[in-house]
């Protein structure tokens, strides 16, 4: 074994040792140790925002905010993990009376083991080192293993010891929490192999997320992986509401489209509307934005590369467009805000244009009636977000188009813009494949501590035996259905 794997030996020996003293703890424990992380993080102030601003170019008012956003992760999660919200607890007291007799069953969900974390480029904070994955396996009761992201690693290394310093001041087992770096695919594939891990979160390319979801599957015991990829986040401009509000909904779009130099897996990819007068002011407006935005620096080299890349590549797709692009000069690693076009038929017999284009880019897929919009729907792969531009009378009265978009998505948006994703527990940041690896499950939200257990059932077990969460007493007070009734009560 090489020195890097012997390395990552150790790291998994230790996660694995810690899961089972971390398991055990009371969910309170959990409970202190993510909000200490949130006071340790908070405590690192500008320095920390000084150096992700230095490895993403991301300005500091963003730094910041999503800052903000993840400790208030951190503090939601684990006032959900207190409440028992993922613990899905259900009871059927026994019957000795019923012939046969009906055994006592009490189920819970338990934490899986350790967890593979792979941060994300694109949210240093968020959905990385101590991000939304890294909360809800703590949350779960797992322990976590990240693979720092190469493009932010002394942001990276901060969080981390940060996430430490919490670690021992609430007395959490040694390993509860491993930091590994190492670019180059191997480092990441070897953690994914590891016989202790034990489930993988990642945000990502569809590439890297994909090439994870196979290798966990060709474990001799596969693990699930909650990967989430790309997503072009289509919009549909729907006639009545385009007709009133075209160039407010234009200038809204746009803002989308540039957001951050558009560098959101919600970033609106794909526009649809029917061709007509409406269509025509909505794209001259949205055009005229585009035209005036300013390029900005992407994340790193790499990402600008695959978006000049990408964006050429789209560019060059037979009878594609650019309706209006920044006029401003960009150097090379800026993104070159850009809206193309193209009508529906072509659109219809080129996957290729449903091909995110990270960074600042947008197509506007022009159709010829409601039913070509409609089969523009059916077309899409899945995603993360669909968006309804619609007033209710344009709702009702396309209901296949409703339901369409319905099935493709995780989250279906009206008048709305995809980017800004709420932190609470009704949001749901997944959907259909390939915009993850598991539709079932969000990666924001404290409902995505369901990732990290699994359930298990106690058939006939003396009350005294049972774990607190299931004892007749319910000494937590937790909220449990109970015979097919959801109460606090106990049981007498
Ligand atoms: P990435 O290339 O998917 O990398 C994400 C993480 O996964 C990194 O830690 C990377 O580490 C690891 N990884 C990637 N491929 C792997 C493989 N085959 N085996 C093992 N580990 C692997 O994402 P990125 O660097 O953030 O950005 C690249 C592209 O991803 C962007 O241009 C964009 O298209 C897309 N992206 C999408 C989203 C989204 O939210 N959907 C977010 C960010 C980026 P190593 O490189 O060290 O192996």
């Amino acid at each position: 074994m090489d020195e890097n794997f012997a390395g990552i030996d150790a790291t998994m020996e230790l996660a694995w040792s810690a899961f089972q003293a971390y398991r055990e703890l009371p969910r309170k424990r959990r409970w202190d140790f993510m909000h200490a992380i949130a006071e340790e993080i908070e405590a690192l102030g500008d320095h920390l925002l000084e150096t992700a601003n230095s490895e993403t170019h991301l300005p500091l008012s963003r730094l910041a905010a999503e800052r903000a956003r993840t400790c208030w992760q951190l503090r939601s999660y684990a006032d959900a993990c207190l409440r028992g919200d993922h613990l899905d607890i259900r009871i059927d007291t026994a019957d000795a009376s019923r012939i046969p007799p009906k055994p006592g069953l009490r189920k819970m969900n338990l934490p899986l083991g350790p967890v593979i974390v792979f941060g994300a480029s694109n949210f240093p904070f968020a959905y990385s080192t101590a991000g939304g994955d890294t909360a809800c396996a703590f949350a779960a009761g797992c322990t976590v293993v990240v693979k720092a992201h190469p493009a932010h690693p002394r942001c990276s290394d901060l969080v981390a010891g940060a996430i430490l310093r919490a670690a021992s001041k609430t007395g959490m087992p040694d390993g509860v929490f491993g930091h590994v770096h190492g670019a180059g695919n191997e480092t990441g594939a070897a953690l994914v192999r590891h016989p202790h891990s034990k489930a993988v979160g990642f945000t990502g390319s569809f590439s890297g997320g994909k090439a994870l979801f196979d290798i966990a599957n060709s474990r001799p015991d596969p693990i699930p992986v909650f990967a989430e990829m790309g997503s072009v986040n289509p919009v549909f401009l729907l006639p009545e509401q385009l007709a009133m509000r075209a160039e407010d909904f234009a200038r809204q779009l746009a803002a989308s489209i540039t957001l951050s130099v558009g560098q959101f897996c919600t970033n609106p990819g794909v526009l649809v509307g029917m061709q007509g007068p409406d269509l025509d002011r909505f794209a001259a407006t949205l055009s005229t934005e585009i035209r005036k935005s300013v390029p900005e620096t992407m994340l790193h080299p790499g990402i600008s590369a695959s978006f000049r890349q990408h964006r050429s590549h789209a560019l060059a797709q037979e009878e594609v467009q650019v309706l209006g692009e920044s006029t401003l000069k960009a150097d090379v690693n800026q993104g070159i805000p850009t809206l193309a076009t193209v009508e529906a038929a072509v659109f219809l017999r080129n996957p290729a244009l449903q091909t995110e284009v990270f960074g600042p880019y947008s197509i506007l897929v022009q159709c010829q009636d409601i039913a070509q919009m409609r089969l523009v729907a059916k077309a899409l792969r899945g995603q993360i977000s669909s968006t309804l531009i619609a007033t209710p009378t344009d709702i009702t009265a396309n209901p296949d188009l409703v339901a369409t978009l319905q099935e493709g998505c995780g989250r279906l948006i009206m008048n709305g813009v995809p980017t800004g994703v709420e932190v609470v527990l009704a949001q749901h940041h997944g959907g259909p494949y390939p915009a993850t690896t598991d539709g079932r499950y969000t990666a924001v939200g404290a409902d995505g501590i369901r990732r990290f257990v699994r359930p298990l059932a106690f058939q006939n077990w003396e009350d005294s035996l049972l774990p607190p969460e299931l004892q007749d007493a319910n000494p937590e007070g937790l909220l449990r259905t109970i015979n097919n009734v959801l109460t606090k009560d106990s049981i007498l």
